[in-house]
């Protein structure tokens, strides 16, 4: 079965490197069937960012491999930048705590100010380290992840949510959190989503999906928003490590095959859930057939 006309076929995160495939991996991506795509940023060199102007770079990295991606493969693509949480873990080390906790607000005024300037989306990937840190680092990963909200609710965007798995518990913590910085919960995503959690549940806090078929198939009926991604990493030095460029599109079409039904459930995290968390109304363009 063709996928509904109209239907964009979005992977809400995932990464492109330098020194990886980077457009290729985008064109594969195109040819699969995808049309959109939100690009995370991350750091493209050796090491972890010591000052402003490195974090300046690097989000600079990210929008130029964005327009690359827009005028060589023909896709839309949606930046989304910040300071990486467990930057801070290397920096504080290399830089004392205070800097370092410095550096990281200053960065994310940085990704504040090009989402004013409309070149990202979103802040992220903000939020905590996915394994244990000590305490005296974690409070600074708690303070930088205030401030990124704080920054969010005042440039009007939502925040893309780094974090380890989070359980019912966890997604009320979260929307707690951003009540406190007074953004709404609809604006903070949960990225790398890897169970479900029922909608009820979760305190407004919006999930984006792993594009496992287990994962979708439980979450197809669930009403919007919610997104599916990749997280793709486009390291060559981990192949397989995460699901490839091109499985957003390939679920797509495995989903559309059960008959018109299922595949307008699509545009629940392909239109309905990007409106809704972003603003904005994306559109397939017209399909080559090929
Ligand atoms: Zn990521």
């Amino acid at each position: 079965m063709p996928l509904p006309r109209g239907l964009p076929v979005v992977d809400h995160h995932c990464h492109l490197s330098l020194a990886g495939e980077g457009v290729l991996a985008a064109r594969r991506f195109r040819h699969a069937g995808g049309t959109h795509l939100f690009l995370a940023t991350q750091n493209y060199g050796p090491t972890v960012p010591r000052q402003l102007e490195d974090y300046a770079h690097q989000f600079e990295t990210t929008f130029a491999l964005a327009d690359r991606v827009r005028r060589e493969v023909g896709i839309e693509v949606f930046a989304v930048v910040a300071p990486y949480p467990i930057d801070l873990v290397t920096a504080s080390a290399q830089l004392g705590l205070p800097r370092a906790l410095d550096l990281h607000r200053a960065a994310t005024d940085l990704a504040g100010r090009a989402v004013q300037e409309g070149k990202a989306v979103a802040i992220g990937e903000v939020g905590r380290a996915h394994f244990p840190v000590a305490p005296e680092v974690s409070a600074a990963i708690e303070a930088a992840f205030t401030y990124a909200l704080a920054v969010a609710r005042e440039v009007g965007c939502p925040v893309v949510v780094h974090s380890a798995d989070l359980d019912a518990s966890g997604y009320v913590e979260l929307s707690v959190r951003a009540h406190d910085a007074r953004l709404p919960a609809e604006r903070v995503v949960k990225h790398y989503a890897r169970a479900r959690v029922a909608p009820e549940e979760r305190a407004g806090v919006v999930p984006s999906y792993l594009g496992r078929k287990d994962l979708i198939d439980q979450v197809l009926a669930d009403p919007s928003p919610w997104f599916l991604e990749t997280d793709y990493l486009d390291d060559p030095a981990r192949p397989g490590a995460v699901l490839d460029l091109a499985t957003v599109p390939r679920r797509a079409r495995w989903i559309a095959d059960r008959g018109t039904a299922a595949a307008e459930r699509l545009f629940v995290p392909f239109v309905e859930s990007v409106e809704k968390v972003y603003g904005l109304r994306l559109e397939a363009p017209p399909r080559s057939g090929a």
